[in-house]
């Protein structure tokens, strides 16, 4: 064995994720003494609701440590099963088409090793969240791309879709409310994917991990729920992290027909078992209690729209600065092309020079624009607008 040969073609082929370099890097310029303006965060700053944290508190007293079937608590299955069959995306109440994984980045990993394979094409709407492409890598697929600026809000059409369509396309991907972008698709964008999908023979895959985080009173669409045959083709991701603010708890969900369902299931059964035991209970009080997990999240979502507007207006007063009023998650995707950098030059000189983190557009493949996360306070947002400001014009 050599250096050369030590790796498997899965490792030497994939790529360490860039939103957490970034924020990794920001978090040490901090550690050592630096006053850094972070804008890479990609996970809401506040605490989990208290009641949420309670349950799982309780479990751990109770001795809930102990492995749990592999596909989730059939408890909580069983209620978000409820809350899908109530949302329009399941017929019936049925707990084997709902998978409980380690967070929802595992769901869409496990969603498209369960489906796609050597031979298969991925396509990717980009901009996209920068582990779709290495997920679609380490299942051995293709991964095609289909490009949407901001000139038509961040969103493909169902014709470009179909114009790049091949007989090996296997699986589309949605993400609305979109990472990096914050765009949603509206009602008819995404039924004329759906129509196409049925027609065309393809699946889709609809992360709605940041389904609850809207403002401006945006509607958040689940394709799944358009048709029976729409449910037999979406498979539907989410998960807890971005709503109730658990990141670190490491809870995702999928949603699909039984036969993906229980193929995830399997993968799962022998790739990790079960998410955490005692933190799907925290999950369990926050389904079951809905109305007052949501009025946590309604808390969270004042402070986000107060930030989100802060920002936006502060962005669009920057010459040579573009942002679109983006309505969901908390993102913003300003257009940076006009100052004259490449974006990944643009965020390293930030950095650099006024000591602001954001993410190079690059990154999500779109060049000329950059992402900010407004996870972050108000305060930070005031400071870093003025250094942008300052860094824009400096580069005049
Ligand atoms: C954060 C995120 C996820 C999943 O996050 P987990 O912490 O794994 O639950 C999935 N998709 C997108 C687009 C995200 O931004």
């Amino acid at each position: 064995m050599t250096i050369e040969n030590i790796l498997s073609p899965w490792a030497q082929n994939v790529s360490p994720s860039p939103t957490l370099a970034v924020d990794a890097k920001a978090k040490a310029l901090k550690a050592a003494g630096e006053d850094v303006c972070g804008f890479g965060a990609g996970e809401p700053d506040f605490d989990t609701p208290s009641f949420i944290k309670e349950a799982c508190a309780q479990a751990l007293a109770d001795g809930k440590t102990k492995y749990a079937p592999a596909g989730g608590l059939p408890e909580l299955r069983k209620a978000l099963a409820q809350q899908y069959q109530d949302y329009g995306v399941l017929e019936e109440a049925n707990p084997a088409q709902v998978v409980v994984s380690p967070g929802g980045k595992y769901s869409c990993y496990l969603a498209i090793l369960a489906t796609c394979g050597p031979g298969d094409e991925v396509l990717i709407p980009a901009p996209y969240w920068v582990s779709y492409p290495e997920m679609a890598k380490l299942a051995g697929a293709t991964s095609k791309f289909i490009f949407a600026g901001d000139d038509q809000g961040f969103k493909v059409s169902a014709g470009q879709i179909e114009e790049t369509l091949s007989a090996n396309t296997k699986l589309v991907i949605l993400n609305s409310p979109s990472n990096p972008t914050g765009c949603l698709y509206e009602k008819a964008e995404m039924e004329a994917i759906v129509e196409l999908a049925c027609r065309k023979d393809f699946l889709l895959m609809s992360d709605e991990i940041y389904e609850h985080l809207l403002y401006d009173d945006a509607e958040h669409h689940r394709p799944a729920s358009f048709s029976k045959e729409a449910a037999e083709r979406v498979i539907t991701v989410s998960g807890f992290s971005k709503t109730f603010s658990m990141t670190g708890w490491r809870l995702g969900t999928l949603v699909a027909n039984p036969t993906i369902a229980k193929a995830v299931a399997s993968l799962q059964s022998q790739t990790t078992s079960n998410a955490t035991t005692f933190a799907q209970f925290g999950a369990l009080a926050a389904v079951q209690d809905w109305d007052q997990a949501m009025q946590a999240v309604q808390d969270m979502l004042v402070h986000f729209d107060r930030r989100r507007l802060k920002l936006l207006e502060g962005l669009q007063a920057i010459e040579g600065i573009s942002c679109l009023r983006a309505q969901g998650a908390f993102y913003l995707f300003p257009k940076i092309a006009e100052l004259g950098l490449r974006s990944e030059e643009f965020s390293a000189r930030l950095l650099e020079e006024e000591k602001v983190a954001v993410v190079s557009g690059h990154a999500f493949g779109a060049e000329g624009y950059v992402r900010l996360s407004y996870a972050t306070s108000e305060e930070v947002i005031e400071k870093g607008l003025d250094r942008l400001s300052r860094f824009a014009m400096s580069l005049d």
